[in-house]
C-alpha cells in the first residue's frame, strides 16, 4: 500500500531520534510507565511524531494502568491503518499511522475496560507528540 508521505528510510533516520527510528518505522516498544505521555491528562490532540497527522485526542484516552498511553478510539477511524500482526508468536492488531505508515503500536478488544468501544489502543508515547488545547 502507498502512504500520502513516504521517505527514503535515510531520511527517516536523519529526522527521527533514534529512540522514536526504532519505535515508528521498526515497529518497536518503549519500555512500559515510561514514556511521556503515560499519564497525561491534558487536553489536546495526539499526533503522529514521524508526519504531523492528527491521530488521537484525550477525550478518548482512558486510565488502562498497562504502562502506555491507551485511547479508547482513535480521532477519525481513517487516521489509523490496522494491520493484522503475527509477530513474536502472538496473533495482534498493530495499529500505524495512515498517511506515512509508522508503527504506532497495537488495539485490543474486549478486555473489559468501562469504555465505549472496549477497545484499547495501547500506543507508545514516542509515536505521539501532544498539542495541548488553547486557552
Ligand atoms: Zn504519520
Amino acid at each position: 500500500m502507498a502512504y500520502e508521505v513516504e521517505k527514503p528510510d535515510e531520511e527517516w533516520r536523519a529526522q527521527l531520534t533514534p529512540a522514536e527510528y526504532q519505535v515508528l518505522r521498526r515497529a518497536g516498544t518503549e519500555p512500559a510507565f515510561r514514556g511521556e505521555y503515560t499519564d497525561t491528562k491534558t487536553k489536546g490532540v495526539y499526533s503522529c511524531r514521524a508526519c504531523g497527522a492528527e491521530l488521537f485526542t484525550s477525550n478518548e484516552k482512558f486510565e488502562s494502568h498497562c504502562g502506555w498511553p491507551s485511547f479508547y478510539d482513535p480521532k477519525d477511524s481513517e487516521a489509523v491503518e490496522l494491520v493484522v500482526d503475527t509477530s513474536h508468536g502472538m496473533t495482534r492488531t498493530e495499529v500505524r499511522c495512515a498517511r506515512c505508515g509508522s508503527h504506532l503500536g497495537h488495539v485490543f478488544d474486549g478486555e473489559g475496560y468501562p469504555t465505549p468501544t472496549d477497545q484499547r489502543y495501547c500506543i507508545n508515547s514516542i509515536s505521539l507528540r501532544l498539542e495541548p488545547e488553547e486557552g
